[in-house]
């Protein structure tokens, strides 16, 4: 499979060119981006054969099979219909769009046009998340009662741009990190929260856009999640707590690109360390993609799980704003 990169981004440069490349028969054949002198520089570090500052040319070439879209969030939408339109499978970046029905309208666009959908929510292909969910799955901590997210990170200074200043670019916290745990909650509970009431701040990076979340959501099956997510906190560490009747799972440090962290099982027979798969994240989302297209496998996360997850984060952005339990609107999904 060819890839075409729709946007000279951070996060493909970090991980997604490498992971698309560990895929045997995957290539990247071309990166689009605004500006032509980006397109060449960044064709030329990441040794892309061609660069385009075009989008209609990029989907033009032929030989690319599938995109990826890391462009800034409110581009993601018409750049997405744009290469359904091509006849180009699609991996978007998360927020799928500015809005849940736009989100929708994507993945309706590729279902009709029979293409493959997916959404880089990463979390839930780490090996620590895939054996916290199995522990749950498998009885080990009897009926869940409760889950709670910890996701205050220090925004790394490079990322520091459109994120925390730039609303219309999709900046601020909610778009950026609580659409993950949105997503990450989902694959654990195999439920969609109903109601969520949130606050959020700006606590030192925000401009004009929040850039601290606290939010209790509601689940159908009465289970409880709380969650939290910062750009501005140096040394809280990251995880997640699932807290069941039988027993609790501890993950610490897992809300990471990366496979890393601890998993802890603690029940009445004492505490175990559960051993995981350390796969790259990336690498598992790029290989479910490939077994998409072959029609062998689902994506990792498709395009209604970033339907879902965008319209939680919309719900909880809502309810900070008015101060209010607002109940998700999934649009339909
Ligand atoms: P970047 O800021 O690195 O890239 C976004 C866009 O900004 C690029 O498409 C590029 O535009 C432009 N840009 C990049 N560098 C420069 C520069 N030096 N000067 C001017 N413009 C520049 O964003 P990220 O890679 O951090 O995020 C991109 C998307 O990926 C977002 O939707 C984000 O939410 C998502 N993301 C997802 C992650 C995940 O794990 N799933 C992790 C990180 C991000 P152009 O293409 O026109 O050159």
């Amino acid at each position: 499979m060819q890839w075409g990169l729709i946007g000279a981004s951070t996060i493909a440069a970090e991980y997604v060119i490498a992971a698309i490349r560990a895929q045997s028969g995957n290539s990247v054949n071309a990166v689009l981006s605004s500006s032509r002198a980006r397109a060449d520089a960044y064709a030329a570090a990441h040794d892309i054969p061609n660069a385009d500052t075009d989008l209609s040319a990029l989907l033009a070439r032929p030989k690319i099979d599938a995109v990826y879209i890391s462009t800034t969030n409110e581009k993601h939408r018409d750049q997405a219909l744009a290469a359904i339109a091509a006849g180009k499978h699609v991996l978007c970046e998360k927020p799928l769009a500015m809005s849940v029905a736009d989100a929708r309208t994507m993945v309706e666009a590729a279902r009709a046009a029979g293409l493959v959908f997916a959404t880089n929510h990463h979390l839930r292909c780490a090996g620590a998340h895939r054996a916290a969910k199995a522990l749950i799955a498998a009885g080990r901590i009897g009926k869940v009662l409760s889950m709670r997210v910890f996701h205050a990170v220090m925004l790394p200074e490079h990322l520091r741009g459109w994120r925390i200043d730039n609303p219309a670019a999709g900046g601020g916290v909610i778009p950026d990190i609580t659409v993950h745990d949105a997503d990450t909650v989902r694959f654990y509970l195999d439920e969609d929260p109903q109601r969520v009431v949130a606050q959020a701040v700006s606590s030192g990076l925000g401009q004009g856009v929040e850039d601290s979340v606290m939010s209790v959501w509601t689940m159908p099956s009465g289970i409880m999640v709380q969650s939290h997510e910062s750009f501005t906190h140096p040394f809280a560490g990251s995880g997640l707590e699932v807290h069941g009747s039988k027993g609790s799972i501890f993950a610490r440090n897992v809300m990471s690109q990366r496979p890393t962290g601890t998993v802890t099982l603690v029940t009445e027979a004492g505490e175990t360390d559960v051993p995981y798969e350390s796969e790259g994240l990336y690498e598992y989302a790029i290989a479910a993609f490939n077994r998409a297209v072959a029609g062998e496998d689902r994506p990792a996360a498709d395009g209604v799980d970033g339907v879902k997850s965008l319209a939680i984060a919309m719900a909880v952005r809502q309810s900070a704003l008015e101060g209010r339990a607002i109940d998700v609107n999934y649009e339909g999904y």
